[in-house]
C-alpha cells in the first residue's frame, strides 16, 4: 500500500504523464481524472470506459484514497451537520456543512492536530499529528457533498491545522479543486484562514489565486498577541499587517481578519480604538466573533454588551466589521474538541 501513488492527489498533467508512462492512450488521463474529480468514485471498478486489463494495472500502481463517516452530528436548529472523518491511517478530522440562503457552505480542516499553540484553540491542545494530503482536502469536500446531498458552493479552510504550515498540499488542492476538468470552483468561493504565517502569505500572493485571505488577527499589540498566539513571537504585528498590505496591493483581492473577542483579553474600548488604527483605512472586512469557550482553558467569551459595543465602535471610526452568525449551537463544541474526543484524551463520546 505504502508505494502505491495518489491518484487523487495528481494534477491532469501528472496523471497524463503516469498514464503515458504506462504505454496508454493520454485521453484515458482525462477519463480517469473526471472518474475521480466529478463522479467521485472511490474503485477502479467503477471506471467502466476502462478496459478490465488496464484497471487491474491501475490498481497495482495507485490507491484511490477514501475517508469514512466515523461521526455526524446534525444541529436540530440549523440543520448544520459537523462530520468526524477517519483518514486511512486512523487520524481523525472534523469537517462542518453549513446551509446558507445562497447556498452550501463547507469548513474543511488542513491537518490532524494543529502546531499553533494558539491559546483560545482545542485544536492544537495535543500538538500535530500530520498535515493532510491534496486528495484528503478534496475528499472531505467529496465525501460531504455525496452523503449529504448537497452542492457545496463555498469552501472555508477554517477547520483544523493551519493551512500555510502545509503549504504545498493545500495549494495542490486549490488546484485541483478549481480545475475545469474537476469541481470547477471559483477560487472567489474559497476562504483560506491563516494565524499569520508571514513568508507564506507572500508565497501566496504571487500565486494570485483570487481566493479570500483571513488573517487571525485577535489582538492588537504584540504583548497580548505574543500571550494567546505564539505565532506573533515569530512573525510580529508590524510584519504581518505590512504583508497584509503587500498581499492586497499584489493580489486587489481584500482582506478579511477575524477577531475572536475574549471577555477581559482583547474586547476593552482601547482595544477597538488600536484595532481600527493598526487597520489605518485598509480595505478589509472585520469578522468578530464570540470566542467559544474550550473546557481546557480559562478564557471566557465576551459579554453580548461588549461584542455589540466593539462592532458599534468600529463601525464608528470607519472598519467594516460584522458579527459572525453563530450556527450549529446545538453541536457547538468548538472546533477540534470533537477530534480531541474521539483520540480518547477527554473521555469517550
Ligand atoms: N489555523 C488557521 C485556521 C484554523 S482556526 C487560523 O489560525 O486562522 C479558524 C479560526 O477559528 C481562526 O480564526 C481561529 O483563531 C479561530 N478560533 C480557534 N479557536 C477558537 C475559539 N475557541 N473560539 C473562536 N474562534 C476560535
Amino acid at each position: 500500500m505504502q508505494d502505491k501513488i495518489d491518484l487523487k492527489s495528481l494534477t491532469l498533467e501528472e496523471l497524463k504523464e503516469q498514464i503515458t508512462a504506462l504505454g496508454e492512450k493520454g485521453f484515458r488521463a482525462g477519463q480517469i481524472y473526471r472518474w475521480l474529480h466529478q463522479r467521485k468514485v472511490s474503485s477502479f471498478d467503477e471506471m467502466t470506459d476502462q478496459p478490465a486489463a488496464f484497471r487491474a494495472q491501475l490498481e497495482q500502481r495507485f490507491y484511490i484514497n477514501r475517508i469514512t463517516v466515523k461521526k455526524k452530528l446534525v444541529s436540530k436548529i440549523d440543520g448544520t451537520v459537523k462530520y468526524l472523518y477517519q483518514l486511512r491511517d486512523g487520524n481523525c478530522v472534523e469537517t462542518v456543512l453549513m446551509q446558507y440562503k445562497h447556498g452550501a457552505s463547507i469548513c474543511i480542516s488542513s491537518q490532524a492536530g494543529c502546531r499553533m499553540g494558539c491559546q483560545f484553540c482545542a485544536s492544537t491542545l495535543a500538538g500535530l499529528e500530520r498535515s493532510l494530503t491534496a486528495s484528503e482536502l478534496l475528499d472531505q469536500v467529496y465525501m460531504t457533498e455525496q452523503d449529504s446531498g448537497y452542492k457545496i458552493d463555498s469552501i472555508v479552510m477554517m477547520g483544523i491545522g493551519e493551512p500555510l504550515d502545509n503549504y504545498d498540499n493545500v495549494v495542490r488542492f486549490l488546484r485541483l479543486i478549481s480545475s475545469p476538468e474537476g469541481m470547477n470552483l471559483s477560487l472567489r468561493h474559497l476562504s483560506l484562514s491563516t494565524c499569520g504565517l508571514v513568508d507564506r502569505i507572500y508565497d501566496l500572493a504571487q500565486l494570485k489565486l483570487g481566493l479570500t485571505l483571513s488573517i487571525s488577527l485577535h489582538a492588537t499589540d504584540d504583548e497580548t498577541r505574543s500571550k494567546i498566539m505564539p505565532v506573533n513571537k515569530k512573525y510580529p504585528l508590524s510584519d504581518l499587517m505590512k504583508a497584509c498590505r503587500d498581499y492586497f496591493a499584489i493580489t486587489g483581492r481584500r482582506i478579511s481578519f477575524e477577531y475572536a473577542l475574549i471577555e477581559g483579553v482583547n474586547d476593552t474600548p482601547a482595544q477597538a480604538t488600536a484595532l481600527a488604527k493598526l487597520l489605518n483605512h485598509m480595505n478589509c472586512h472585520v469578522n468578530l466573533i464570540p470566542v467559544n469557550p474550550v473546557k481546557e482553558r480559562a478564557y471566557r467569551r465576551s459579554t453580548p454588551a461588549n461584542v455589540a459595543r466593539f462592532q458599534q465602535q468600529l463601525t464608528r471610526l470607519g472598519v467594516n466589521a460584522t458579527v459572525r452568525r453563530e450556527l450549529g449551537s446545538d453541536i457547538n463544541a468548538a472546533c477540534g474538541q470533537l477530534r480531541r474526543e474521539s483520540v480518547g484524551k477527554e473521555g469517550s463520546i
